[in-house]
Parts: structure tokens; sequence; C-alpha cells
């Protein structure tokens, strides 16, 4: 049989099969999957083949065998031995809810958010939220950061999680798909989830859920189907994506209108920093690239901490 992972508790695993019915499932003796070093073998959102077995009137499933994933996240764990945990897989697309005041969404912290998306393969799409609660100047806040994304090729929306506001178009990005939200606490993402699917009160999961676990365990994503054909990825906790380890020549790759003008600099491997003839620098002089974008990939390559980035910032 196989099927796709909704909830993983340490050793047991949800597996729902193509016709709606779940199983417990564990994994039989070791179970690697090549080239990745991870604490969890498998993650919410992957595709696995698994076998029943009945032991005392009791069916669950052992999982033998697990399918490429399309992407995958992971969490670093910040203790000595700096394992690798897979949050989730298969993830088709993540929502970065922004708001530019209550709390504020700094563009260096959409810009670290939408590197690591890039590394990740997984398609980025912006949600200004609060629409409904902005002033004049808050508005135009919103219309320069959308037009500076757009230009680039992120598809941004303006919604309001609270009046509804194009919450419909932001559904119909969602069928047929594995959607995942993210954003700083505070922008809106269980009110908007909440909208969408009102049976789904992610939030007070979220409470109860980390009470039990209490503060030492990991926080398990989940897997949700939805009434319309979607399923979304609930990951408490998360704001961004964190940092992905990059070498200093690939960040450039992952600002898509940088990767765009690299073939026209001189050196094939320019870091658009001191290089003479650099077309990316070229462009930012003529304000064909954005300065906020510069400064981000600046301050990516230099390796501070997302702390002082989002917290020294006078935009
Ligand atoms: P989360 O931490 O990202 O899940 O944010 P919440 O959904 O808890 O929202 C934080 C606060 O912002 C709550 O008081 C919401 O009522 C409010 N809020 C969320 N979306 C909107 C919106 O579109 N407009 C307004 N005016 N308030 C909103
Ligand atoms: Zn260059």
């Amino acid at each position: 049989m196989t099927g796709l992972v909704y909830k993983s508790t340490g050793s047991w695993y949800t597996v729902k099969t193509p016709n709606g019915k779940s199983y417990e499932c564990r994994i039989k003796g070791k179970f690697r999957l090549k080239g990745i070093k991870s604490t969890n073998p498998i993650a919410v959102g992957d595709y696995v083949s698994f076998e029943l077995e009945t032991k005392n009137d009791e069916v669950t499933g052992v999982i033998h065998q697990i399918q490429e994933r399309q992407n995958y996240i992971v969490r670093k764990s910040v203790n000595l031995s700096k394992q690798t945990h897979i949050i989730a897989s298969n993830i088709d697309q993540v929502f970065l809810l922004i708001t530019v005041n209550n709390p504020q969404t700094f563009p260096s912290f959409i810009d670290r958010f939408l590197v690591t998306a890039e590394a990740y393969s997984i398609k980025a799409i912006l949600l200004f939220n609060k629409i409904d609660a902005y002033d004049k100047e808050a508005i135009f806040e919103v219309k320069f950061l959308k037009s500076l994304y757009e230009n680039i090729g992120y598809s941004c929306f303006e919604i309001s999680a609270k009046t509804g506001r194009d919450i419909e178009k932001v559904k119909a990005l969602m069928e047929g798909k594995v959607s995942m939200f993210a954003g700083h606490s505070g922008v809106g993402k269980s009110t908007l989830v909440n909208n969408i699917e009102p049976s789904l009160d992610l939030k007070t999961k979220e409470i109860s859920e980390q009470h039990k676990q209490g503060q030492h365990t990991t926080t398990f994503a989940e897997m949700f189907d939805l009434s319309f054909d979607a399923k979304i990825i609930d990951t408490p906790g998360i704001k961004g994506f964190g940092v992905v380890d990059m070498d200093d020549e690939e960040v450039g790759d992952y600002f898509p209108e940088f990767f765009k003008l690299k073939q026209n600099c001189k050196f094939n491997n320019c870091l658009h920093l001191k290089e003479p003839k650099c077309a990316v620098k070229e462009a930012l002089d003529k304000d064909e690239v954005a300065y906020s974008r510069y400064r981000s990939y600046i301050q990516i390559l230099e390796g501070e901490d997302e702390h002082y980035r989002t917290d020294n910032f006078d935009e």
C-alpha cells in the first residue's frame, strides 16, 4: 500500500491512503534515505509504501519505502550534535504574510525568507495582510513593497484575513496543492487559516499541544485536509524558514533578479561586491535593482543573525 504521511510523533507515523483511510505506521529496522543525515528518516508530506501487520486484533503498518522528495525543510537542533530534523517535505507553496505595522515586517526579513524558499525550491507567494487597518502612509508602503517584489517575479496579494478581502484568491491558489503559511507572530496567520477553514482552529491546537509536549520536545508538523481540495501543513512556532547553509557563491543565485543579471557580469563567479564590470552593481546604480535587496544580500553574505537584521532597520 502507498500513502501520505500526515503526522509524526517520534516513532509512529499517521499515513493516509488515497481512499482516505488512515493507518498508524512505524519503520522496520534501520531505515535511512541516501544522502540526508537527519534525526527522523520520515517526515510529514512524505509518500511511503507500507505493509499491514495484525497483532492482538490491532492493525498497524510497517513502512518499507519512501518516495523521492520534491523538496523538504529542516530545522537544525541547537545542541552540540547539530543534527538536522526534517520538518516537512513535498511542499508546493508557502504563503508569507506581511504586515507593514502591528507588527512591522522588514524587507530584510522578507528577503531572508525568499532566499531560503528559493534554496529549498519552494514557491513563495506574498500576502500583504491587514489592508483594512492601514492609513494612507501604510498603504503607500504596501504598494511600494508589492511593486518591488512583483517586479522580481513574486506573486503578491493585498488581503484582509479579518474582513475576508481577496481570501477567495488565496483559496483558488491553494486548490490541489500542499500549502504552508509563514510570517511573524501577529501578522494574522491563524486569523487567515480560520477564515479559509473555520473548523480548523490551528491556534487553539498550537497552544494545547505545546502545553502537552513541554518545552524540550521537537515541534511536530501536521498535515490537514481542507473542505475544498487543498492541504495545509501546520508547523507550530515557525515564523520563517530558519537559515540554510549556503556557500557565498550560491546566495546571489537565490535573488532571481541578480541571477538574471549575473550572465552579464565580467566574472562568471562574480559576488557583486568589488568586482569590475558587475552587472548587478551597474543595475543598482541605475535603480533597476532595489537597494533594500542589495543590502539584504550583503547582510546574508556577512552572516549577520536574523535578530540583528530585523531589529535594526529604520525603513
Ligand atoms: P498570528 O500570530 O500570525 O497567528 O496572528 P493572529 O491571527 O493571531 O492575529 C494577530 C492579531 O491581528 C489578532 O488580534 C487579529 O484579530 C488581528 N488580525 C489578523 N488579521 C487581520 C486583518 O486582516 N485586519 C485586522 N485589522 N486585524 C487582523
Ligand atoms: Zn556581479
